[in-house]
């Protein structure tokens, strides 16, 4: 159990080590399938549908697809070219749902200028959402209700409980308020019993919020907005900002040096909470699987509030 109650941590802060955390879970998957697989007498599938050649996305799409071969996940996607008709492209995901050997469907965001993303996405399954964001699934997240679970604030939550981070009670700060991050985000610490607020770019005097924070979880997606002046010593950091520095390198949107001393634990950026989200993904596609096929999946369970 992280000392959040002690005033300030004596030593360096605990890493909330993503990478480490997401090899740990792929060896549960590992084990997971390895047992069901005569039983589901298939593999899990998951189709990544990438259109069009955003760069980032390439190398997002390659990671997931590395993740998938290594614990055992079929990779069913496809790639379209960016000039792909909207109508294409949902037929594509009308033809993923109605495939037997397709467990989870994660359209990978941003699509090229001109296709919408919003009718798209609310046409895959929602039992085959792998992402989370589909409003139904949201919606289940809103009442308590099973279902697969957003990934970046599911891989969050797994970092923060893997760290023995009682979150009963405690005072948590979400900074942002997307539907992909920070409104999950709230939800999910607040289903763990914490007292949550959310700040947005409209927030006045930020830094005194977060200076409440016993929990902080920062995804503005602004490169390196928070610092010192924004954590009360103790706090739990967790970072989900990622941007790419234009001397090369990744940062988040925290100023790691700054925050790393006076906080308890905090995240680091690359290798905190990406790889968690990539641990998700396959977590929400491997439970699809079992679901689908009376495999017992209760090893996972746990990873989803
Ligand atoms: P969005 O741009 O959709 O949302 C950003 C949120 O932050 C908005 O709610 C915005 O407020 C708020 N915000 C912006 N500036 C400020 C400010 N100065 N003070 C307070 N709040 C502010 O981003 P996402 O949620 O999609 O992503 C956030 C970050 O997380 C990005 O860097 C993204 O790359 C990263 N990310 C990382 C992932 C990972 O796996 N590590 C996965 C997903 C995202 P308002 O609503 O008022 O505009």
């Amino acid at each position: 159990m992280l000392g959040l109650d002690r005033p300030l941590p004596d030593s360096m802060a605990t890493l909330l080590d993503g990478r480490r955390l997401a090899a740990a879970i792929e060896q549960r998957l590992l084990a997971v399938i390895t047992a069901g697989l005569p039983l589901a007498g298939r593999a899990p599938g998951l189709a990544v549908l990438r259109v069009g050649d955003d760069p980032a996305s390439g190398v997002y799409v390659a990671n997931k697809e590395k993740a998938c071969s290594r614990v055992g996940i079929r990779n069913l996607g496809a790639h379209l070219a960016a000039d792909t008709a909207a109508a294409d492209v949902l037929a594509q995901i009308q033809r993923l749902n109605a495939d037997p050997e397709v467990d989870g469907i994660l359209l990978q965001l941003p699509l090229p200028v001109g296709l919408e993303e919003g009718p798209l996405l609310a046409a895959i399954d929602p039992d085959k959402d792998a992402d989370g964001l589909h409003t139904l699934n949201l919606g289940r997240l809103l009442k308590g209700e099973a279902g697969p679970r957003s990934c970046t604030p599911a891989g969050v939550m797994a970092l923060l409980a893997a760290a023995g981070v009682d979150l009963a009670g405690k005072r948590a700060v979400v900074v942002g308020r997307s539907i992909l991050v920070g409104q999950p985000m709230a939800l999910m610490l607040q289903a763990a019993h914490a007292t949550v607020s959310v700040a947005h770019s409209r927030t006045r005097d930020l830094a005194a919020l977060t200076r409440q924070a016993e929990v902080l979880v920062v995804a503005a997606g602004r490169p390196r907005m928070i610092g010192a002046e924004h954590v009360r010593p103790g706090a739990v950091v967790v970072d989900v900002g990622i941007h790419r520095q234009p001397q090369g390198g990744l940062c988040g949107d925290v100023r790691f040096e700054e925050v790393e001393p006076i906080a308890s634990a905090i995240s680091p950026v690359p290798g905190g909470v990406g790889p968690m989200t990539v641990a998700m993904l396959l977590v929400n596609t491997v439970l699809a699987w079992c679901h689908r096929h009376g495999v017992d999946g209760a090893a996972l369970e746990d990873l989803l509030v």
